[in-house]
């Protein structure tokens, strides 16, 4: 699908399993979906580099490596439905659509959602819809999902996001302060609660209430 030759992905293989990103669906899925057309034209030459890089709403795209690990824990299977909050330029919500039955993405930049929207339609991905609104809320009127990946960071797992997932249903995101550094969280849902595991520390936009 990439527009990009064979040497460059397998240079993004590399740089992507020395960072620990070692399961093959989520390898292919990332050489599959061009990150090229995710980036604003002047980064398209980086576009292959373990950056994250910015793009439009003063937000960013955040970095492969770190696709590829929240991608890797949330154990996606072709049944899943998917919540994603915060869908940015759309990367992240186009491999999700790749190894998922169906996603849900929400982004409170109007901008962000509808550019997101079209190239996910150039890539002939009709098994996802990105939505303008408050992510922080979920999206109550298609819960519960099988997997929540959040993309941007709040100082506790919202309560809402937590409801919306189904028992036995993972949520992966990064949680702490803006201006400090955050940690990658894993929260599975289990009968009797829920079970938290810190994955590794990241930097992430914050997740803000109400839309814009
Ligand atoms: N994975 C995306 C990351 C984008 S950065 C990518 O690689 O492109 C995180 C995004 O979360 C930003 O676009 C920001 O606007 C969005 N965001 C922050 N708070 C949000 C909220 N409450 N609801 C929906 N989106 C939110």
């Amino acid at each position: 699908m990439s527009g990009v030759g064979v040497q460059t992905l397998d240079a993004y293989e590399d740089t992507l399993r020395r960072d620990g990103v070692d399961d093959r669906r989520v390898l292919d899925a990332m050489r599959w979906v061009p990150r090229e057309k995710f980036v604003e034209p002047q980064f398209a030459a980086r576009a292959y580099e373990n950056l994250p890089l910015p793009i439009a709403c003063a937000q960013t795209i955040s970095q492969p490596s770190v696709v590829g690990l929240m991608t890797q824990a949330l154990a996606l299977d072709t049944r899943c439905k998917v919540l994603e909050v915060g869908a940015g330029s759309g990367y992240q919500t186009a491999i999700l659509a790749r190894l998922s039955r169906r996603v849900y993405a929400l982004e409170r930049h109007e901008a962000l959602a509808g550019q997101a929207t079209r190239r996910l339609q150039d890539l002939g991905l009709s098994n996802v819809v990105v939505t303008h609104g408050d992510g922080s809320l979920g999206w109550p009127v298609h819960a519960p999902f099988d997997r929540i990946l959040v993309a941007a960071a709040a100082a506790d797992p919202p309560k809402a996001l937590l409801d919306q997932l189904k028992p036995g249903g993972i949520m992966i995101l990064p949680v702490g302060e803006h201006d400090e550094d955050q940690q990658l969280i894993r929260v599975e849902k289990t009968q009797s609660g829920y079970e938290y595991q810190e994955l590794i520390s990241v930097r992430f936009v914050p997740l803000l209430n109400g839309f814009l």
